[in-house]
């Protein structure tokens, strides 16, 4: 490969106590976490609106805060986040038993889970975030660090004007690729069985409009083609910047097919909206001081920092052990969402937007802490978040 060596003297533009990478639902969590704290946040975003997959990626499903069997099991600005979701209006799954009272049977016959419109969550985001002070960057990619005694000392970015640095002292990346723990130097995992292509658009026909959650297993056996075979056998990893730009116009080309095909029955259906941010599922995470595994169904952490359940079944309630958000090779740094540590099979579990609520919580009260988190006060960070309303441990429900 050739290189080409440049020369930068990258001015330092702004300074915070927590710095934030990535405005994705853990992003949003973790600054605002850490603002409640009374510490100066940056968050930095590189799309132009708060809410990564969740908002951009069109997968508007908050799914459940609950156990699937009555009892619900995360809180704090998991709830809240849900509740502010739907605040300006719901498109779907408005669980009525959950948000104004009702009797544990019907709270079992239906989950704690809601629809929202992706633009009146993100704009909601960002407002109450700028009402608790944080300092949004949109269009701002973080792109590398530089290290002083195994701590993150400052963040290059790039934006609209140029490139420059931040000083922060402590550092959660909420990237959902854990690219500031590759850059940092951190130990990360890939996601071994790669991705399947995800299609999801919005559509209208005519009145009103809906989500259709197309991917390529969703391709009914008599349109699977000669064409479409090895498209719904290949898997993405997510990670590597020309893969990502096809998977994404592999995308656009299956949403066209569909849309051509639905047209045929009715002229008057019509994509209204596409992703603007690459829809994959589990790329990269940290390998922490703890990997979580679906065999931690109700085990104790005594370092438990909230709780999440499954979405896939009724009955599992994990505790999110705080190891699992940091690997202690950068001493300033912390994970949040869906790059924390998980196995493959978990990390299905933990990649859905009310755990990245729960972990992002966690990372930016963490983060308002203290620069080095392996030396953390973990019980004095359980407090605080108890104070938040979260709850911890599964003997509390
Ligand atoms: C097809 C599909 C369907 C899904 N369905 C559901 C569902 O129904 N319900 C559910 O709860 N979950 C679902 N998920 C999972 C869930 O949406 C995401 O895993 C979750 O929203 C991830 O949140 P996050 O904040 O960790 O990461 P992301 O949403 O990926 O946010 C990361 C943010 O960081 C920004 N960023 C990245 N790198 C940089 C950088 N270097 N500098 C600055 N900014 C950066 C990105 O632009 C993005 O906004 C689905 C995911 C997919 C792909």
């Amino acid at each position: 490969m050739n290189y080409i060596a440049e020369t930068l003297h990258t001015p330092v533009t702004d300074e915070c106590e927590v710095l934030v990478a990535g405005g994705g639902v853990a992003g949003i969590a973790a600054a605002l976490a850490a603002a409640r704290q009374g510490k100066t946040v940056i968050l930095l975003e590189k799309q132009f609106m708060l809410g990564g997959l969740a908002t951009a990626g069109l997968v508007t499903i908050y799914l459940p805060l609950c156990d699937g069997m009555g009892t619900q099991v995360s809180f704090g600005i998991a709830e809240e986040l849900l509740r502010l979701s739907i605040k300006y209006g719901y498109e779907a799954k408005y669980p009525a038993a959950w948000l104004e009272g009702g009797s544990k049977e019907e709270k079992t016959k239906r989950r704690y889970e809601v629809r929202y419109n992706a633009q009146l969550f993100a704009i909601a985001a960002e407002q109450l975030l700028r009402k608790e002070g944080v300092k949004i960057l949109y269009g701002t990619s973080a792109c590398s660090v530089a290290m002083e005694d195994k701590k993150i000392s400052a963040v290059m970015i790039e934006n609209k004007s140029g490139r420059s640095a931040i000083k922060g002292k402590s550092v959660v990346d909420a990237t959902g690729d854990a690219d500031i723990c590759v850059m940092a130097g951190d130990e990360t995992a890939l996601f071994g069985p790669g991705n399947i292509l995800a299609a999801w658009h919005y559509f209208a026909e005519g009145k009103g409009y809906d989500l259709s959650m197309l991917g390529v297993s969703e391709i009914p056996e008599e349109d699977r083609t000669e064409e479409t075979a090895p498209l719904i056998a290949r898997r993405f990893q997510g990670i590597d910047g020309k893969e990502l730009s096809e998977m994404v116009q592999c995308s656009h080309d299956q949403i066209l097919a569909d849309v051509m095909k639905k047209q045929q029955k009715n002229p008057n259906y019509m994509p209204v909206t596409i992703a603007t941010i690459p829809q994959i599922r589990m790329t990269r995470r940290i390998v922490g001081k703890y990997t979580m595994d679906t065999a931690d169904d109700r085990k104790e952490f005594a370092d438990s920092i909230g709780m999440i359940g499954n979405w896939k079944k009724r009955g599992p309630v994990y505790e999110i052990p705080f190891r699992a958000l940091y690997g202690g090779a950068v001493k300033n740094l912390i994970t949040a969402g869906r790059n924390i540590s998980a196995g493959d099979a978990m990390w299905d579990v933990t990649r859905v937007i009310p755990a990245c609520a729960v972990t992002g919580e966690a990372a930016g009260v963490a983060a308002s802490m203290t620069d080095d988190f392996a030396a953390l006060d973990v019980a004095l960070l359980q407090k605080k978040l108890v104070e938040q309303g979260v709850r911890l441990f599964y003997r509390d429900l």
